[in-house]
């Protein structure tokens, strides 16, 4: 923030490379800094898409980066860049509960600097089951909060066709019927559709990544008064409360500048200074 308590980006346009109304939830949180979000006219499902019809290749940043790129060749003259990945399956630590990956990619072309932020999420609602004709429908679709939220059919066996979307009882059945012909196993295929404008619980995990933007966003250098000043690493070292051994837990964090060379050693910011000797690799062996 300069002196007038205005953002160093406010005024600014930020093309966001989006087909599915993130934009919708994203927008009013970069207002607060001034920032206008406009969506990018760019097909973002030639990247991916959670319906298989095209598969996702590299990690999430470079698709990221691949989104961006396309909405760079629509607006070439723009200065600011936004896109957003999701991605869905056992979380990362606790592997039994489904999770919920997003992230963001912010890109200032003129200082060439990235600000990427990322959350994730037990909250979804994300699965996929094999639907024979005598299985259950109804308890499917009360586990998965529709019709708020949207499904998609497929014949098992049959990769070219999809119904997406879907979101009222009429359409589900006839997709199911059609999707039961077209099977060569005679099986269907039923998945909650994760494209944001069709998961009301996706886009709550979306705002709070977005959140994390605009901290990040609200942070600036202290040397080159960049915004993106942010935590890059964690440093080891977090003592056992028993015996006092440093373990591999991090102790401090470093804060980075995404433009300059600045870093500065900070206390972890969750305030825990000691882990439990259950934790500890020498009283805990
Ligand atoms: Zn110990
Ligand atoms: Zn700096």
């Amino acid at each position: 923030m300069d002196k007038d308590n205005k953002h160093p980006f406010s005024g600014e346009t930020v093309y966001f490379a989006t087909k599915h109304s993130k934009e919708q939830t994203l927008a009013p949180l970069l207002s607060k800094i001034g920032l206008l979000c406009v969506v990018a006219d760019v097909d973002t499902d030639k990247f991916g898409t959670f319906s298989g019809e095209v598969a996702r290749v590299g990690s999430v940043r470079d698709t990221l980066r691949l989104k961006i790129g396309a909405a760079a060749e629509v607006n070439p003259k723009a200065r600011f860049f936004l896109a957003s990945e999701g991605s869905f399956g056992p979380h990362p630590l606790i592997g039994f509960v489904q999770s919920d990956h997003e992230a963001l990619l912010f890109v200032d072309r003129k200082l060439k600097t990235e600000i990427y932020v990322e959350e994730v999420s037990t909250e979804t609602n994300h699965s996929e089951i094999e639907f024979g004709p005598r299985d259950d429908l109804q308890s499917f679709l009360n586990q998965i909060g529709f019709p708020e939220h949207g499904i998609i059919v497929k014949p098992k066996g049959n990769n070219q066709i999809v119904y997406k979307g879907l979101q009222s009882f009429r359409t589900v059945g006839q997709a199911i019927i059609d999707a039961f012909m077209l099977s060569s196993e005679a099986k269907v295929i039923l998945s909650t559709d994760m494209r944001a404008c069709f998961n009301p619980t996706r886009m709550k995990v979306i705002e709070k990544v977005g959140e994390k933007l605009i901290e990040s966003l609200n942070s600036l250098c202290p040397k080159c008064k960049t915004p993106g000043f942010a935590i890059s690493q964690g440093i080891p070292g977090l003592p056992c409360e028993e015996c006092g051994e440093p373990s591999r837990i991090s102790k401090d964090v470093l804060w980075s500048c995404v433009k300059c060379d600045h870093s500065e050693q900070k206390v972890r910011p969750d305030g825990i200074v000691k882990i439990s000797a259950a934790e500890c690799e020498y009283c805990n062996p």
